[in-house]
């Protein structure tokens, strides 16, 4: 089995065993699979040959490896049975020690725009939803001032749980909560993202440049477009709160990128 095929199974497995884990237990069968190619005397008949280990069925594997298959509301339903693994996540034990409750997101599946920020802090970490203290606000207004509303876009972090301190996640953290972003992110399926502060953004976009190389321009994830820009906290009148104008225009370089028109006011 190549190499490809060994992590799509993983991946596969994993999420089924989550789904299985929240107490799933059937999924519609797709279509029968081909077993041979219409292609000529040249080709082979492909043998079918039995599975290497007990493997769930192959129409929700399918249905496990990409949302796309999905409609809405499995999508919706995946998400909460991937918030509940999440919940019960342990793989960082610091923070699985330290935490009062996972943070997993807040918005809906089939937003259009996700943004992703670095890691629940004190608040986020009392209430359970990212981005509700201070620096929260101060996103709901760039996304206001955006003419969006914060219910119709997605919001979540690079890790789920809070670092303590409120300092920066370590490599081998971000690492584990990898697959959980990932899973997400697949379920959510937005057009757009938004990177928020260099934390998210190389963790999104395994690199090490700097944020402000970052900025100005749209990155790639898995085929979906990155926005870089500075964390809502960086904005607070403690900070740099003249980085505003520069969220502002990364913002407006969003906005046209996605067909929407910029409004006058400043966020
Ligand atoms: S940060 Fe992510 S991987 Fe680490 S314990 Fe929390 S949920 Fe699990």
């Amino acid at each position: 089995m190549s190499t490809e095929n060994v992590d799509l199974r993983k991946q596969l497995q994993q999420h089924v065993q989550s789904l299985r884990g929240a107490g799933v237990e059937w999924a519609p069968l797709g279509p029968p699979l081909e077993t041979a190619q219409p292609c000529g005397t040249a080709c082979q008949p492909v043998p079918t040959t039995p599975p290497e280990v007990a493997s769930p069925p192959l129409s929700l594997l399918a249905a496990a490896d990409s949302g796309s298959v999905l409609t809405l509301e499995e999508r919706r339903q995946a998400l909460k049975v991937l918030a509940e693994e999440v919940s019960k996540c342990t793989q960082c034990a610091a923070l699985a020690s330290t935490r009062t409750q996972t943070v997993f997101a807040q918005g809906p599946a089939g937003a259009e725009l996700c943004f992703v920020g670095e890691a629940p802090g004190a608040d986020e970490d009392a209430q359970g939803f990212p981005f509700v203290g201070a620096a929260g606000q101060l996103l709901t207004k760039i996304i206001q001032g955006c003419g969006l509303k914060r219910e119709e876009v997605y919001i979540c972090n690079i890790l789920k749980c809070r670092p303590p301190g409120n300092r920066t996640p370590l490599p081998n953290e971000a690492a584990n909560c990898r697959g959980f972003l990932e899973r997400q992110l697949e379920l959510v399926k937005p057009k757009f993202i938004v990177a928020l502060g260099s934390s998210a953004a190389s963790n999104l976009l395994n690199t090490t440049q700097s944020l402000g190389k970052l900025r100005g321009r749209f990155h790639d994830y898995k085929g979906i477009p990155v926005m870089v820009t500075y964390h809502p906290a960086y904005l607070l009148p403690h900070r740099a709160p003249e980085k505003k104008r520069d969220v502002w225009e990364d913002m407006k370089m969003l906005l046209t990128k996605m067909g929407k028109p910029i409004p006058q006011k400043q966020a």
